[in-house]
């Protein structure tokens, strides 16, 4: 095969986000008032590019969280295994959350980001209802699958993907048979993901450039408290709590896990989706971490879903910055609603831009805090839900290699190969079995 080397993916996609970021900049400093530029090329092209790439992720979602789940539950050898995966996954995802959502109740009370904050920007903000833990259960559920999989709800597709699987793996020799077809499937749909790598260096150049001519800049300035918190917290819990976890529960280099996130750590800050970003943190996960496909295929779409840990401390944080600035003083019990809230908020939320805006205010609602608060910080929260998105990812995959390393389903030579991976991102036209 002619191997000409070119640039890594990574390397690819971080010239096309910093191109984006500049490309951005430039259009705001100098074409400001062209409208030629505005509406042919910032609402033109980098939107309609943007568009079509964030669509192509998603696309690509359902199918693989199907066939890949499927795959990975039909090769259980015993079921009970699924039992005591599915029960270690929840426990480290329900963990890291609450231990999230303490750091930054812990930060947002040190370092008082709401205090003399300007109340004048508050306006109207609509509420929504924090989901009981009964429907949370009952909505896992679903009535016809194929109407889950039109909605693209995850927590439904991966339930009947696990109770299929199951149904195939006890079927004997026709079950073998249906194996072996989504065994191929889950093939082709990873190439897929490849082929779709190859434009995402355009895609992200073309979702950042966009952004970055419209990104209120100067509200970050006015609320530069909350965001350093912020930012500061996100970044502390991504590489200490995540690092730490790592090392304790694996044995392994944090150092390594961190370095082969970066992919899936830049999808997710350019589409600020954890839900978009499955595919590639799907690909992450087993192909560069060494991850088998019967926890991946569960862990990764099973976290974009519930563990948002990014999330979290966005909700802690903003929930003590909220307090401070209309001066109401919360109580322990408070605290502790809060913790119970944003956790049980997180479940059964779809990983998208801005729900996490949409889950403050059920935990707002909560304590009793005015939810006009939510305008104070609506400014800024474009850029921190990138951040924050980037770190809901890094928790699924550190608890996913977390729960294989256990299960004896990590490929360790995989994890050490700081290469790995990079023959299954590669797409060629010609037939690979020829
Ligand atoms: N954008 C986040 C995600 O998809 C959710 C949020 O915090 O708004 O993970």
């Amino acid at each position: 095969m002619n191997t000409k080397k070119t640039l890594s993916l990574t390397s690819r996609v971080i010239i096309g986000m910093v191109a984006g970021i500049l490309t951005g900049f430039i259009i705001r400093s100098l074409f400001a008032d062209n409208g030629f530029v505005d509406a042919y090329i910032v609402n033109g092209l980098f939107d309609v590019g943007g568009k079509i790439f964030i669509a192509s992720l998603k696309m690509l979602v359902v199918p693989l969280i199907f066939v890949s789940l499927v795959c990975g539950v039909s090769s259980l050898k015993d079921m009970s295994t699924l039992g005591r995966m599915g029960g270690k996954t929840l426990a480290f995802y329900i963990t890291t959350t609450a231990v999230a959502i303490t750091l930054a109740l812990t930060m947002g009370t040190l370092f008082h980001p709401g205090e003399g904050a300007d109340l004048t920007a508050a306006s109207n903000f609509q509420s929504a209802e924090a989901p009981s833990l009964g429907q949370v259960l009952i909505d896992m559920f679903p009535t016809n699958p194929i109407n889950a999989m039109a909605e693209g709800k995850t927590l439904q597709v991966l339930v009947f993907a696990i109770l299929f699987g199951v149904a195939v793996s006890a079927s004997g020799k026709a079950g073998e048979r249906i194996a072996g077809v989504f065994s191929d499937l889950n093939e082709v749909i990873m190439k897929l993901v490849a082929l779709l790598m190859l434009v995402a260096p355009y895609g992200v150049f073309f979702l950042m450039a966009k952004l970055f001519t419209s990104l209120g800049l100067d509200a970050i300035i006015n609320l530069a408290a909350y965001f350093l918190v912020l930012t500061a917290t996100l970044l502390i819990h991504g590489f200490v709590t995540y690092g730490v976890m790592f090392k304790i529960f694996t044995g392994l280099n944090p150092m390594t896990f961190f370095r082969k996130m970066e992919d899936a750590i830049m999808f997710a800050f350019s589409t600020a989706s954890s839900n978009a970003t499955i595919p590639v943190s799907m690909e992450t996960a087993k192909n560069r971490m060494g991850v088998d496909n019967k926890i991946a295929s569960f862990t990764i779409p099973l976290g974009a879903t519930v563990n948002m840990d990014g999330t979290a401390i966005m909700q802690g944080v903003a929930t003590a910055f909220i307090a401070q600035a209309f001066n109401i003083d919360l109580s322990m019990g408070d605290y502790l609603s809060v913790i119970l809230t944003a956790t049980l908020a997180s479940i059964g939320t779809a990983g998208v831009p801005g729900v996490g805006l949409v889950m403050l205010a059920m935990v707002l609602n909560q304590v009793g805090l005015p939810l006009e608060g939510i305008a104070l910080i609506m400014g800024v929260d474009r850029l921190l839900d990138m951040i924050r998105t980037a770190v809901n990812i890094t928790g699924d995959n550190c608890v996913s290699v977390i729960v294989a390393k256990s299960e004896g389903a990590l490929d360790e030579s995989r994890f050490l190969d700081p290469n790995a991976g990079e023959k299954e991102e590669e797409f060629t036209l010609s037939n690979q079995d020829a």
